[in-house]
């Protein structure tokens, strides 16, 4: 997949997530929105929950109010007719309401004297025989009624039918209402009703919104709309009074309401929103949400389109050169993989006093027996390993190049010593990096290991400039030094003379001994001459059997002294092989507006007067 395709999917990702993300987000508000909106509304509720129950309180007590006014009641038992009577009209009114369980009366010494029963809610009332009537003068009812003003009311608690000392099963929730009957202003007795109100609690707790829970004033469970641990007080059910973890129920996400019901048991209501109501609710938003999506999707197709193109097209050209500098950087590796196998080593040096190394080839130990690490780490310094004869030279050339601006340059050969004191030529061709001001930032030298080469031009400059035979300066050299003497004498005046000298008949002693000796005579002859002189003079081989002496700083008057002592030393000399064995010499000295061939000329003009005057003896030049 191309880089755009890629970037488009990837913007058009982005847009959807953002949308989803959205759109979750509102419905997570939306939801706390209906939970808090149905908890408003649940006050309301309450309230209607509240009224049910009075009213269903006051349906009791309007049908005690009714037997109490009822003019056949107040004719009080006077004759059994009229007893009859009451009994049947107590019957009539427990029909009216399938939910009474008992209608009773008793009289003011806890007799009951009429009582009208039913076994379950919604079947046939009846009347109990009067055989079967109890005394219940002990029961708190009857006390707490007989307490009461003509027209009050008393309410029992909310609580299940006992039978026989027992909670009845299956489980009847009962309450009574009862009042105290006062005839003629004299307190006869009581009338109390007892309601089932199993199915009148449920039909109040029943709500499509709503959990509800009808719990007393001790957080026991009493009613619920899932019937979870109902009536837990009377079935021990210890963990009922654990309201948090038996409703997973939070304050804030729940309505209480303390019942205002005249018993004043605290008894309370709590609704808690249904979660699938919420739900319910939410989930119309849900289409809402679809839609947003999909306006989402298309407004980002064509925006991930064109926010493609510019990406793309930069990281076409980030690759481009990263191949670039991938493909420099591989050069560069070749290149120093290069250094590391040859000899030569690549330097860059700082621009400090101490030539400290930026960089250094690892071929640096082949050169300088240094490790690498020893110049990274500043152990070693470069100018500290430049021969000390050459450093101040290799300085005065990097001076100078810097001077005249000079990009490359190169140094004269210059000497270094190894970690292990061996001294190496090095030819070195130096960079000098500038930035765009001009201003040094590095030098990167090229350094090549030259002592080979150089070893054989010293031996080549030997070879160019000694005499193989005497192993003293041949001709070539001597003309050299004439050149420069006669240089300094032209320029500086610096006086110069010359000795030639020449074996006398030598010739001789190549006819009696052989040139092998007459070899010999000329080795030991140089060796003579050239321990005679001091160290400034020059003496060499011109050829055949004559030497030249050149000696500078020397008049005339000197040369010519040392001649004389030299023709001596050799007169005396006990030559190898042939005994002693003289030579002829010719002094002369470099004048003002002669040349060097001229002065030698008149050195051999010297010497030939010598041979002329009988040979063993020194002749100066006659020079104006
Ligand atoms: P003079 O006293 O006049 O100089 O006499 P001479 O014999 O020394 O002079 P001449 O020039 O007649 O002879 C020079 C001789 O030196 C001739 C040559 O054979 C000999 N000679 C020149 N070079 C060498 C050399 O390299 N080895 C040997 N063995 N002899 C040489
Ligand atoms: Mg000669
Ligand atoms: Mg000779």
């Amino acid at each position: 997949m191309s880089f755009r395709v890629k970037l488009f999917f990837i913007f058009l990702m982005y847009g959807l997530l953002l949308a989803i993300a959205a759109q979750i987000l509102m419905m997570k508000i939306n939801k706390e929105v209906v939970r808090q909106d149905s908890l408003k509304k649940a006050a309301l509720y309450a309230e209607e929950i509240q009224k049910d129950f009075q009213q269903n309180l006051k349906a009791s007590q309007r049908k005690l109010k009714a037997i109490r006014e009822s003019k056949i009641f107040q004719k009080n038992f006077q004759e059994n007719r009229i007893r009859k009577c009451s009994e049947l009209l107590f019957l009539d009114i427990a029909k009216t309401s399938s939910d009474i369980m008992q209608l009773r009366y008793i009289d003011k010494n806890g007799n009951e004297v009429i009582r009208v029963e039913r076994n379950n809610p919604r079947q046939e009332a009846y009347i109990i025989d009067r055989k079967y009537l109890q005394n219940k003068a002990q029961r708190y009812y009857f006390k707490e009624l007989m307490q009461l003003r003509d027209g009050e009311y008393w309410y029992s608690k909310l609580d299940l039918n006992v039978e026989h000392g027992k909670i009845e099963e299956p489980l009847k929730p009962v309450i009574r209402i009862g009042t105290p009957y006062y005839y003629k202003g004299e307190r006869k007795g009581i009338l109390i009703i007892n309601v089932f109100v199993n199915d009148f609690l449920h039909s109040l707790v029943e709500s499509d919104i709503y959990n509800v829970f009808l719990i007393d004033k001790d957080n026991y469970m009493l009613v619920n709309t899932q019937h979870k641990n109902e009536w837990s007080r009377y079935l021990d059910k210890e963990n009922g009074k654990n309201l948090e973890s038996l409703l997973d129920v939070k304050s804030e996400n729940s309505y209480i309401l303390n019942l205002k019901i005249t018993n004043n048991e605290g008894l309370k209501i709590i609704l808690v929103p249904k979660e699938n109501y919420i739900a319910a609710e939410v989930k119309e938003n849900f289409y809402q949400f679809l839609w947003v999506v999909l306006i989402v999707l298309i407004l980002s197709l064509p925006l991930s389109y064109f926010m493609s193109i510019l990406p793309a097209k930069l990281k076409s050209k980030v690759d481009a050169l990263n191949k670039e500098l991938e493909n420099e950087a591989k050069d560069k590796d070749i290149l120093l993989s290069l250094f590391d196998l040859s000899d030569a080593v690549l330097f860059k040096w700082n621009n400090d006093e101490k030539w400290s190394v930026s960089f250094v080839s690892k071929s640096v130990e082949n050169l300088l027996e240094y490790s690498q690490n020893d110049f990274a780490s500043n152990k070693v310094a470069y100018i500290n390993c430049i021969h000390s004869s050459d450093i101040a030279r290799v300085e005065q050339e990097v001076q100078a190049a810097i001077k005249v601006e000079a990009y490359f340059f190169t140094h004269e050969p210059y000497r270094i010593v190894t970690k292990n004191k061996k001294i190496k030529w090095i030819l070195d061709n130096t960079v000098i990096v500038r930035d765009e001001n001009g201003e040094i930032i590095n030098f990167v030298g090229y350094l090549t290991d030259v002592t080979e080469l150089k070893e054989k031009e010293f031996e080549l400059e030997n070879l160019a400039r000694i005499d193989q035979l005497t192993k003293i300066n041949n001709r070539l050299y001597l003309d050299e030094i004439l050149m420069k003497q006669y240089y300094r004498f032209n320029r500086h005046s610096e006086e110069c003379s010359i000795i030639l000298v020449d074996i006398d008949y030598f010739k001789t002693v190549n006819d009696e001994y052989g040139h092998l000796v007459g070899d010999k005579v000329l080795v030991e002859f140089a060796a003579l001459l050239q321990k005679s002189i001091r160290k400034d003079d020059i003496v060499g081989r011109w050829g055949g059997e004559e030497f030249l002496i050149i000696l500078p700083h020397t008049y005339l008057d000197k040369a010519a002294f040392l001649a004389e002592k030299l023709c001596k030393i050799i007169a005396e000399h006990e030559f190898n092989v042939i005994g002693h064995k003289t030579a002829s010499f010719g002094v002369a000295t470099f004048v003002h507006g002669m040349s060097v061939e001229q002065c030698v000329d008149m050195a051999d003009d010297a010497l030939y007067e010598a041979k002329e005057g009988g040979r063993n003896m020194v002749k100066v030049a006659k020079q104006a």
